[in-house]
């Protein structure tokens, strides 16, 4: 997908410092972090939202989910409490059309969401 910026970034056309990286992918800081602690966990396919998964992508989604539990707990804040998020099309405020997990912490959270 040429004309998606995370495509980009997995690509290496967009600089980045990924914290960390695999096979199946990336996780980056956000541009514009909402809390002190502020993830982005992407995968290296490209499914534009939570409603173009298919029973392939099974694994793919339970790894994102581990590898945003682990990361709480190496950023130290799984004790204190987090989030993982996944925004899907524009009433939940979906911005960037490439799947993404929020790791969020490193504060107080309300319930329900805004
Ligand atoms: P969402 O609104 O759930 O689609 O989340 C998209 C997120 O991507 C937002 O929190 C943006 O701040 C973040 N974002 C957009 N462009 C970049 C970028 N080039 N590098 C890092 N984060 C980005
Ligand atoms: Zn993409």
């Amino acid at each position: 997908m040429t004309s998606c910026i995370f495509c980009k970034i997995i690509a290496g056309s967009i600089p980045s410092a990924p914290l960390f990286e695999d096979e199946q992918l990336i996780v980056i800081d956000d541009i514009n972090p909402v809390s002190p602690v502020h993830k982005l966990i992407i995968p290296k396919k490209h499914i534009a939202t939570l409603n173009d998964l298919s029973a392939e992508d099974t694994l793919l989604m339970g790894h994102l989910l581990l590898t945003g539990s682990k990361l709480a707990q190496t950023l130290g804040i799984a004790e204190e409490g987090y989030r993982l998020v996944e925004n899907c099309n524009a009433a939940a405020g979906q911005t960037v059309y490439h799947i993404h997990m929020h790791l969020l912490g490193g504060r107080t959270f309300r319930w329900p969401p805004g």
